[in-house]
């Protein structure tokens, strides 16, 4: 199949996200620099999808890009009481999991022939034994960071297969990583019962069998977890680990410009998001609430208390007290729904994000060269935060994980000396500049993406 294509004729990439805008977006990213690059690009959805701004991207990009085909791909019907999780976003990918049987059909039906699958890890150990039995190169689209997908490949052998349970201490090391404290850990890996850990556990130990690994960073952002991937120290016999980062944010993603931020100075303004899908106590929003007034600083705070944008229906004075929007109005601007991220990242008012860390997140700061303050709360977003501290582009207040109660007076104290830090300023420059190095001639995202379509020409 990946044969049939001729020589002359650009590689037809079909590329299939799973569910949640953390791996649409990136999956979307890429298939715009793929069509720019004159791939002939499919891109396989399913519907309904979880959240409204998931269905919104998708018709936007669409009417962007009439260039690339849309197929849509059927579910089977599943059953959600069969599995051990409540969350939407999971029980999305295990339908489509359990729909693969279906995409042997899809996939022969692309005209041209289809040259390859990009796959999102979530859907990896399903999808690839149906790519395998066709002879279709199949490669993993990684949506969170190089440290994690060490992670994602090492998970397996902390399993006890004896007692089918996680064996791990306090402190751990992958091969060619430095330690790993358990409390980093997304806290459902810890339990082998839960979906999340079973499909997590089932992705991991298929990543060899993919024909590489496209990651989402840069060398100069995560150097040692590319190092320690692409030399076998993880594990052995992992295909290349190739990063095509930052996926750069584009035109498709648009939203309403936020005006306020023009009549802000230059760089006085600290972002404040949880990303699209991290819901925050309600007890914890007004401690925050609290924080921002006691910082001094100027502020966009987008307030979530849903983890699903289409329950998000508590007005703000119901969340934040009566009169808090008003009394601030000043000093901040208080959101709820959906805020066009990128306007606000690549605003000259805004300097300063604290984040969840989700990747994408943390690749956008980059991208502009926003300092942040850490603050994950599960997920992979532990693991992403030590990249940020690491990397420069942030700081990281690490006795906050675990879900204790953070008092305002401390929130207050980290966002001033955020933004007034000379030193991480300097620093996030640098990793800005590092970030348009990668994505500019002879940068690593050019080799990435050269190397692709190497992997893909017949042979
Ligand atoms: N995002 C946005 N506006 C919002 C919330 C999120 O534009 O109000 C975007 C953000 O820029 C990023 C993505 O949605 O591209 C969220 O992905 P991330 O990995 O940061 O976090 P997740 O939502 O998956 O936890
Ligand atoms: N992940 C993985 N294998 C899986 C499911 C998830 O490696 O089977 C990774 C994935 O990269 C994701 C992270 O774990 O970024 C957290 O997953 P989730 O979908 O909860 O978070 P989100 O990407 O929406 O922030």
């Amino acid at each position: 199949m990946a044969d049939s294509g001729s020589n002359t004729q650009s590689p037809h990439i079909a590329l299939f996200p799973s569910s949640g805008m953390g791996h649409l977006t990136p999956f979307l990213r890429l298939a715009a620099t793929l069509s720019k690059q004159n791939f002939q690009v499919t891109v396989i959805t399913f519907h309904p999808t979880v959240s409204f701004a998931e269905s919104k991207l998708l018709s936007s990009f669409f009417s962007a890009f009439p260039q690339i085909t849309s197929k849509e791909f059927h579910l089977l019907p599943f059953d959600p009481s069969t599995v051990n999780s409540k969350d939407p976003f999971f029980l999305k990918f295990e339908a489509i999991r359990c729909s693969a049987p279906l995409l042997s059909p899809l996939l022969t039906s692309l005209s041209p022939p289809v040259s390859a699958l990009i796959t999102d890890i979530t859907l990896a150990s399903s999808f690839l034994p149906i790519t395998s039995n066709l002879h279709l190169p199949n490669h993993i689209l990684f949506t969170s960071s190089a440290k994690m997908l060490a992670f994602c490949s090492y998970y397996p052998s902390l399993v006890d297969t004896n007692t089918n349970s996680i064996k791990i201490s306090e402190q751990f090391e992958i091969p060619g990583l430095s330690t790993i404290p358990k409390a980093w850990i997304p806290p459902l890996l810890l339990d082998l019962t839960n979906l999340f850990a079973t499909q997590f556990l089932e992705n991991g130990r298929k990543i060899i069998e993919s024909n590489g690994v496209l990651i989402n960073t840069f060398n100069s952002l995560e150097p040692e977890s590319l190092k320690a991937l692409n030399e076998g120290k993880v594990i052995k016999g992992l295909p290349p680990i190739i990063p095509i980062g930052p996926l750069v944010p584009c035109d498709f993603e648009k939203g309403s410009p936020l005006k306020w931020l023009d009549d802000q100075p230059e760089g006085s303004v600290v972002y404040v998001s949880f990303g699209s899908r991290t819901a925050m106590s309600r007890v914890q929003i007004r401690e925050l609430g609290v924080g921002l007034v006691k910082s001094g600083c100027r502020f966009v705070w987008v307030v979530k208390d849903s983890k699903v944008d289409k329950e998000d229906e508590e007005d703000l004075e119901v969340i934040l007290g009566k009169g808090y929007v008003e009394e601030v109005k000043n000093k901040g601007l208080v959101m709820k729904g959906w805020v066009d991220q990128e306007e606000v990242l690549s605003h000259q008012a805004v300097s300063g994000f604290v984040s969840h860390c989700g990747w994408n997140s943390v690749s956008e700061a980059a991208w502009h060269g926003v300092r942040m303050l850490a603050w994950p709360q599960h997920g992979d977003q532990m693991i992403n935060a030590d990249v940020v501290r690491k990397s420069g582009l942030g700081m990281w207040v690490e006795s906050w994980i675990g879900g204790n109660l953070v008092k305002g007076e401390e929130i207050g104290e980290k966002i001033k000396e955020l933004m007034e830090d000379e030193g991480l300023r300097l620093k996030t420059t640098h990793v800005r500049e590092e970030a348009r190095k990668a994505v500019g001639i002879g940068g690593s995202s050019e080799v990435g993406l050269l190397k692709l379509r190497k992997n893909l020409e017949p042979i």
